[in-house]
């Protein structure tokens, strides 16, 4: 009787193109317990100040990879918006409205320019 032995997979491969996270960044340790390790590959813009709130546009696709096959899985990318703060984001200014609208617009034109394709 034969037994298949797996081997781990440890090295990291590439991201893609427009992810600005240092080339390699690691997987999820945590993740990596339960056989399957993942990351966020990400494309960030300035951060924008409103008021005391700080607010993060990006561009983000999560992989998972299997850490005993290897094979790979690149979600589509996606508009993430973030801030940092609970307060709810209110009393925008027109420019400051303008401003939001401009990097939600030139975020999603990048999402379809790249097709949802890591
Ligand atoms: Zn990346």
């Amino acid at each position: 009787m034969s037994s298949i032995t797996a081997t781990p997979v440890t090295s990291v491969p590439a991201c893609p193109s427009w992810c600005t996270k240092p080339d390699g960044h690691e997987y999820d340790m945590e993740a990596a317990v339960a056989r399957n390790e993942s990351r966020f590959h990400r494309y960030e813009y300035d951060e924008l100040l409103f008021g005391e709130c700080t607010m993060f546009v990006s561009i983000a696709a999560w992989e998972l990879r299997s850490t005993i096959t290897g094979r790979r899985i690149i979600h589509p990318a996606a508009v993430c918006l973030e801030l940092d703060s609970i307060a709810p984001l209110a009393n925008l200014s027109a420019d400051e409205a303008q401003t939001l609208t401009d990097q939600l617009h030139t975020a999603a034109v990048m999402v379809d320019r790249i097709g949802g394709m890591a």
